[in-house]
């Protein structure tokens, strides 16, 4: 295919024909399943998820591609949109869905939480990142990949580290190391929709000032009282909190 990667779009093409394999077997499309996937590019993922006999939609944002995709594929579904702005829940038409993609990385953050937001969320998700990012969404506590985007993840999915790929498997090279990751929508995010505001200033507030003690960097929002009604030690630093203590600290109540 005459097409030339365009830096703006995030276009490092899948060459690898090991890893193309794993990311399908991880992602084990099943007959009639709908998926859609974000970026379809080249068709590196799409073309074995038609294999498989999806029923599959493709968003992409390059008119080029989109062009050549439906030229190449009369009967595959193409968004030409960005992601960013797609209806999900409208691509699913109220049935169950899966999302899987090779993301551009400039737009992986704000694209996670735009699907995540969506009224219905997919099944799951399938999602190849650059490997810092997936370090950081699946990080535990006490580390200092762990922070907020470890905790807006594991809210809301589980999220699942799969494998580690390296720049020599896309055209051209990407400058950093990427990852699989597998994300599943909870059912009920373990922070309760009430507690949710608290939760976010909580954490906003914690790991601006990470080295701080959380009895300073909380000054304001949370006191002693506050500390002990939710069993948290006010001398630990953020990334020493679980999910867990920072959703009892939200549900105490702010000062
Ligand atoms: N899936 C292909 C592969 O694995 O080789 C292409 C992956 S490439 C990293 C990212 C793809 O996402 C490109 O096809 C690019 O044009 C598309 N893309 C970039 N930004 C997008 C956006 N905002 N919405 C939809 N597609 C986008």
């Amino acid at each position: 295919m005459n097409h030339r990667a365009r830096k703006r779009f995030g276009q490092n093409f899948l060459v690898d024909g090991n890893v193309i394999d794993r990311i399908v077997a991880s992602i084990a499309p099943r007959p009639g399943e709908r998926i859609v996937e974000i970026g379809p590019g080249r068709e590196a993922i799409t073309g074995p998820l038609i294999d498989a006999g999806a029923d599959l939609a493709v968003v992409e944002i390059d008119r080029d591609l989109a062009a050549s995709l439906r030229q190449r594929r009369p009967k595959l579904e193409v968004v030409c949109e960005d992601a960013l702005s797609v209806d999900f829940s409208a691509l699913s038409s109220g049935r169950r869905w899966r999302l899987v993609g090779n993301l551009p990385y400039n737009i992986s953050t704000p694209l996670l939480f735009h699907v995540l937001g969506q009224h219905e969320p997919p099944a799951d998700m399938h999602f190849m990142l650059q490997k810092e990012v997936v370090d950081r969404m699946t990080a535990a506590p006490g580390g200092g990949d762990y922070g907020r985007l470890s905790l807006a993840c594991q809210n809301l999915a589980v999220v699942t580290p799969l494998f580690q790929v390296g720049p020599e498997a896309f055209d051209p090279r990407p400058k950093v190391d990427s990852a699989v990751v597998r994300l599943e929508p909870r059912a009920n995010p373990l922070v309760p929709a009430a507690h949710q505001a608290a939760f976010d200033r909580l954490v906003l507030k914690a790991f601006s000032m990470r080295r701080k003690t959380l009895r300073n960097s909380l000054k304001g929002l949370v006191d002693d009282d506050g500390f002990q009604a939710a069993g948290v030690d006010p001398g630990a630093r953020p990334e020493t909190i679980s999910l867990d203590a920072f959703a009892r600290l939200a549900a105490n109540g702010l000062l």
